[in-house]
Parts: C-alpha cells; sequence; structure tokens
C-alpha cells in the first residue's frame, strides 16, 4: 500500500508532466473507481488542465484550473498513477485514462479496485483535509505538536501511528521502521512514554519518512512510481517483512513477527523497549 513516501514520489514527478496540459479526452473503464458520475468527472476535467498538485497524507489534490474545483485520488491499496508519453494500450487493471494534448496518457490502474477519484468543491476538498491529521513533512509538525497529539491517549504505539485522523501519511512498511529506529516495541504503551522517549520517536518519524522521500518509496508489491519504476527504500528496510533473519542493528536477534493494532508487525526484542520510566 502505497505511504507518504510513495504518493510523494508520484506527486513530484507528475508535477513536472502533467501541469497546464491541455487534457482532450477521458475514458471511464471501470465506473466504481470514481466517486461522481463519469458525465460529471469528464465534464470537469476535458478541455481543462491541471494547475497544481499537492498532497496531504496518502491523499493527492489536484486543483483544476479556472474551475474552483479539485480531483482527489486516493490509491489505497493497489492504485496507480501512470504516465505515458508513447502510445499504451490499457490492460486489465486500467480503470481510468487522462488523454492530454500532445498524446500522453494518465492511467489510474487498480487491481484490487479499492482506490478512487474524486472531483470536489473546494469546501468539500478542506472538510476531507480537516478530517486528516498533521501531515508529516507539514512543516507545522514539531516535536512538542506530536507530544500534544500523544497526551492522554491509552494505547499502543503502532495503532496512534497507523492513525490517520492523529497523523497523516504513515502506513504499515514505515510504522515497523520508524518503531525500529526510535528503539522502540511497536506495542509500547503511549502512556508509558517519557518526554526523552517522545523526542527520539519524533526524530525517527522525520528520520524515516524524509530518507524514503528520497529514496522514492519502497516496493513490496505493487507501487511503482510514475513512470513503471520500483522504489529504492527496499533496501534500507530493517524490519518489514524481514522476519526470522538476524536484526541488522545487534546481529545477536532475529526479528520477530506479531500482531499489533490487528497488523503484521516486526520488531527486534533486543534492540526495541516496551517500558520506560517516567520522567
Ligand atoms: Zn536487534
Amino acid at each position: 500500500m502505497p505511504e507518504l513516501p510513495e504518493v510523494e514520489t508520484i506527486r513530484r514527478d507528475l508535477e513536472k508532466k502533467i501541469i497546464g496540459k491541455k487534457i482532450i479526452d477521458i475514458n471511464v473503464i471501470q465506473k466504481k473507481s470514481l466517486k461522481n458520475s463519469s458525465t460529471e468527472f469528464t465534464k470537469n476535467l476535458k478541455n481543462n488542465s491541471i494547475k497544481s498538485i499537492s498532497r496531504k497524507g496518502k491523499l493527492l489534490i489536484f486543483e483544476i484550473k479556472e474551475k474552483k474545483k479539485y480531483l482527489l485520488v486516493h490509491l489505497r491499496m493497489t492504485g496507480q498513477l501512470l504516465y505515458f508519453q508513447a502510445k499504451k494500450e490499457a490492460d486489465k487493471n486500467t480503470r481510468i485514462i487522462i488523454t492530454f494534448e500532445n498524446n500522453s496518457k494518465l492511467f489510474f490502474n487498480d487491481t484490487r479496485r479499492f482506490g478512487y477519484l474524486k472531483i470536489t468543491t473546494t469546501k468539500e476538498k478542506n472538510a476531507t483535509l480537516e478530517k486528516m491529521g498533521i501531515d508529516i513533512l507539514d512543516k507545522n509538525f514539531t516535536q512538542e505538536n506530536l507530544k500534544a497529539l500523544l497526551q492522554n491517549k491509552r494505547r499502543n504505539l503502532k495503532s496512534i501511528l497507523l492513525d490517520q485522523k492523529i497523523l497523516a501519511g504513515i502506513g504499515n512498511i514505515y510504522a515497523d521502521e520508524i518503531c525500529f529506529d526510535a528503539k522502540l516495541r511497536p506495542d509500547a504503551k503511549i502512556e508509558t512514554l517519557n518526554d526523552k522517549t517522545v523526542k527520539k520517536l519524533y526524530n525517527s518519524i522525520r528520520k524515516i519518512i524524509s530518507l524514503a522521500v528520497k529514496n522514492r518509496g519502497t516496493t513490496i508489491s505493487d507501487y511503482v512510481d510514475s513512470s513503471g519504476k520500483n522504489g529504492n527504500f527496499s533496501k534500507l528496510l530493517n524490519v518489514y517483512q524481514r522476519e526470522k533473519k538476524v536484526c541488522r542493528n545487534c546481529h545477536q536477534k532475529s526479528i520477530k513477527k506479531i500482531k499489533v493494532a490487528s497488523r503484521s508487525t516486526r520488531y527486534c526484542e533486543n534492540c526495541q523497549k516496551r517500558y520506560f520510566l517516567t520522567n
């Protein structure tokens, strides 16, 4: 499932490829991938262009020029946005095709069909964004801010990291990698974290997410960038899908796999701790 680094990679690439290009055709192959009618979707995009592309958490926001409307795209589990300069035929997973004036095309492919595209007004777009927690790369996401977000929470660390209403952008891969980097067990109780630990957690969140963006994300199964290329962070994974392999930090224990927050979770029992003394 694409998380913040993968979605940000797609955003940065598409910004260079589609901004200002006139849309000349829309082909809706799978209506279920749209949260509007095909007619409404086509009417708002055809003969128009994209003015800007932003992102919050895992959601992409395409600003439609002179319309005061937005195209929201969520890739969910297996969604892909693929840009082709040359002629390209749809495959069995192609749900939507947007064609630009130079005949380049943007494909929305989605095997599992949980992803969606939705045209919204400014008001609807803002309401969607307000329901989300702070984006990890937002300059307003500070250590103090994280401390405040964790206050009075009686949950485990991983469930907080995955909660898009608290922090927007982290999924199963980076949650485990962040916990490993911060030397905290994913099932650590939030109320046991002291100030020093929260600081360490904050630094690890920023460090891992930034490093993953720099490496153009992680490819495990379906994720590819808008050119169809894999992400490079896969080589840097310390715990995710490394169960039973020896820990790269202590070289003593092998990585354990357990369930936390109903998700498969990997950690090193030697390097990561669950309990802390209070301040
Ligand atoms: Zn270890």
